[in-house]
């Protein structure tokens, strides 16, 4: 097993020097697959906020995932500091050549310097800060992430009204639902959670709807209900999302994680960590209980999970659901990224996803249609099939080409489109009958 990087908890000015040098020192030693830049400096002017590159630098970026991870935006939250170093560690190990050649994974290990020195929040609660709307665009014009995962920590008073200061938690940050992104989320946080769970550490999930309601932490965001009790029945029975607003008129809204903005304009696959640096010790292994998440989830990221086409992580279904889809399309996952910035957006104006079969056990039918004006517009159209032979695919009456992949027992047919105008386009699809094996 490899050492821990910190087997104590740096703390004030000479703590952030402490974690710094490791940091300049990991980086000198990991010349081959390692690179520091400074994303900026604190608004003290004092101190570098770094962010370390691991990835095989032989391959292209167009080549790879990338995957960025975030920690200590919220200053006193003491376990996110350690943990960074505890990534960049694994990073650096045989276990993750894989990742390395496959994904370019960046590294912000401490994000706000000040409030580590300060041992205070030294944050804001609504939105990010100025000073992250800086970093967080520097870090993002240069590289569109895939992934993006954000470490906080709970203390002994941070945690929900009704578990103080024990529980680690994995929040699936993805603000809506579209393209199945609810299930999808749970899939990978479940994946998560087990492989934690199989090396003893315990999580919990938590949904950033559950975590709008009870909120971690103290001060005046807190939403305090009547009885702890009371709280999760109010959770169990959410059906009016007014209601909600009731509750919280006079809260201004609050981002928690770095990672929602990338969800919202790129689609990033975005997961928040919270760790428990109240209940577990450095030395008790605390940056390991954040790393164990992190791995499997850097590992998902080089394998295809079994409604994607490619291996990465599984951000291209972009509106529809696992039957009928509008997918991002490219070659390479740099071509993908750019695809899928480029639908995102558009996922609003696909008024028509429809399918269906008629008397011919033979031909399924589909329908498309998109009412943007973002055009020509390149995507695929992915139906999940029973029948397993493909013959033919028409679009408007002429013959387009098409791909299929599998999972477990069906097929997926994954046709490349494009809209030239406005409006609806008719597919027809020839397969063999549909007989059960
Ligand atoms: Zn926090």
């Amino acid at each position: 097993m490899r050492k821990n990087a910190f087997d104590h908890m740096p703390m004030g000015e000479d703590g952030l020097r402490e974690v710094h040098a490791w940091i300049d020192s990991f980086v000198e030693q990991n010349q081959s697959i390692a690179d520091k830049k400074v994303l900026g400096k604190s608004d003290d002017g004092k101190w570098d906020i770094p962010a370390i590159t691991i990835t095989n630098k032989s391959i292209p970026d167009d080549d790879k995932q990338i995957a960025m991870a975030t920690l200590l935006r919220h200053g006193q939250e003491r376990g996110a500091r350690i943990i960074g170093a505890e990534i960049l560690n694994y990073l650096a190990s045989d276990e993750a050549i894989e990742t390395r050649d496959k994904q370019k994974v960046i590294v912000v290990p401490i994000a706000n310097p000040e409030g580590f020195v300060r041992d205070e929040f030294n944050s804001t609660m609504s939105g990010i800060t100025d000073l992250e709307k800086r970093i967080w665009g520097k870090l993002c014009n240069d590289d569109t992430p895939d992934m993006m995962i954000d470490y906080h920590s709970l203390g002994k008073s941070d945690a929900t009204k009704y578990d103080r200061g024990d529980m680690e938690v994995i929040i699936p940050a993805n603000s809506t639902k579209w393209g199945m992104d609810e299930q999808i989320y749970q899939h990978v946080a479940n994946r998560m959670l087990e492989s934690a769970e199989a090396k003893g550490w315990p999580y919990e999930i938590h949904t950033l709807e559950d975590l709008s309601f009870y909120y971690f932490g103290d001060g005046p965001a807190a939403r305090l209900p009547q009885r702890y009790l009371q709280e999760k029945v109010f959770l169990l029975h959410i059906q009016n999302a007014y209601e909600h607003y009731d509750a919280s008129s006079s809260l201004p809204g609050y981002t928690n994680y770095t990672c929602g903005p990338a969800y919202m304009k790129w689609h990033t696959l975005v997961v928040g960590m919270e760790t428990n640096h109240w209940s577990i010790k450095p030395e008790d292994g605390l940056a390991e209980s954040g790393l164990i998440p992190c791995q499997a989830l850097l590992n998902m990221g080089n394998n295809r999970f079994p409604w994607e086409k490619d291996p990465g992580y599984p951000t291209n279904l972009l509106c529809g659901d696992f039957r009928i889809s509008i997918r991002a399309i490219g070659n390479t996952p740099g071509e993908c990224r750019v695809s899928r910035e480029r639908l995102w957006p558009e996922r609003v104006n696909f008024d028509i996803l429809k399918r269906e079969m008629l008397e011919d056990p033979e031909t399924t039918l589909a329908e498309v249609g998109y009412l943007g004006e973002n055009v020509p517009l390149d995507f695929a159209l992915c139906l999940r099939m029973r029948q397993d032979v493909i013959k033919n695919v028409t679009i408007d009456g002429k013959n387009a080409e098409f791909e299929t992949f599998k999972d477990s027992c069906a097929t997926f047919l994954y046709i490349p489109m494009t809209v030239e105008k406005p409006g609806l386009q008719k597919l027809t699809i020839s397969h063999e009958a549909y007989h059960k094996k």
